[in-house]
């Protein structure tokens, strides 16, 4: 009886992983087709600073506009992506996206609102990501310090010594390091103090549960108490409430970004925001873009 159970759960297994590999079989096709027809979207999700309740900056998240599923989230393809090595293709191609909209923004706005973008483990550990970067900011005339890159805490923290020279070199080329999902990681805060970053990005999970847990609230505070202490600037990602954004601003956080000012939006609806506050010198009020 145990035995017969025993085997009927291996062919399921088998049949699993046989699925699973097919998957992603027949998915690299259609992923190299999609960067070839264009089938990616660069959304953007403002960034508020809480002293001059303004714009700051936004954030680039990839989309992909399926010409049969509708609009996918990373979640959907990300780990295709990954698995298939594609991750630098989609870098490069979030990297180039993001340098035209600066270079356009500069132009029109004769302003430039920064924009962050989140690198692959791959794309971090490539050789070869500071020349690109160096170039990309050649071609398109920008400068560095509009970029922000963000790198998750433990991509960061994987390979320390190899991740603190390219986030030096990074620095010295006057580019923006932000440790994403902050806190979410194994690192020690001790650690912080040794990476040239400008900014941690305090993760989600933390927020989520600002009213309930009493404890995250103080670990928070002890968090943005170090990284001020370090000369460092502090965002919190998935603000959702009021509530969260009342703890937050009393803990000290600088920054926000979350569904309760914006959520991830098309380029053309970002622009129209900042004409907004160019033009009519209209702060985007807390709450009032939660249905863009
Ligand atoms: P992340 O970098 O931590 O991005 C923040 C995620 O939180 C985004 O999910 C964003 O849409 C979501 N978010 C923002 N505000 C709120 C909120 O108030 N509530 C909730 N529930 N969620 C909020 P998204 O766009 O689905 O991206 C998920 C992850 O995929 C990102 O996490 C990032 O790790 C990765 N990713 C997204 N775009 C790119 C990209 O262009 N390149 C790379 N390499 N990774 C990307
Ligand atoms: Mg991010
Ligand atoms: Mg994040
Ligand atoms: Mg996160």
């Amino acid at each position: 009886e145990s035995k017969r159970q025993h085997q009927a759960s291996v062919v399921f297994y088998e049949r699993g992983m046989d699925d699973e590999f097919t998957q992603l079989m027949d998915m690299e096709p259609v992923l190299r087709r999609a960067f070839q027809d264009d089938e990616f979207l660069l959304y953007l999700q403002p960034q508020f600073d809480f002293d001059h309740q303004q714009l700051c900056g936004f954030e680039a998240l990839i989309r992909w506009q399926h010409p049969e599923r509708g609009l996918l989230a990373p979640a959907e393809f990300l780990p295709y992506i990954e698995q298939l090595g594609l991750s630098e293709t989609l870098d490069t191609w979030v990297l180039d996206k993001a340098a035209n909209i600066l270079t356009r923004w500069t132009a029109e706005f004769n302003h430039c609102w920064p924009i962050a973008v989140n690198l692959s483990a791959q794309q971090f550990q490539h050789f070869q990501l500071i020349e690109q970067l160096q170039s990309l900011v050649q071609k398109h005339n920008i400068t560095p310090a509009s970029l922000e890159l963000e790198i998750t805490e433990t991509v960061a923290m994987s390979d320390l010594h190899n991740g603190m020279s390219v986030i030096n070199k990074l620095r010295n080329l006057g580019f923006n390091v932000a440790i994403d999902d902050f806190g979410t990681g194994h690192s020690s805060l001790a650690y912080l103090r040794s990476l040239p970053i400008s900014k941690i990005k305090i993760d989600r999970s933390f927020v989520r549960e600002l009213q309930i847990n009493r404890t995250d609230a103080t670990i928070l505070k002890a968090m943005i108490r170090l990284a001020h202490g370090l000369g460092k600037r502090v965002i919190a990602e998935g603000i959702e409430t009021e509530d969260q954004q009342t703890i937050l601003q009393q803990l000290g956080c600088d920054m926000m970004q979350g569904y309760f000012y914006a959520p991830p939006m098309r380029v053309e609806l970002a622009e129209q925001l900042i004409e907004a506050e160019l033009n009519e010198g209209r702060k985007p009020l807390p709450g009032s873009l939660a249905a863009a």
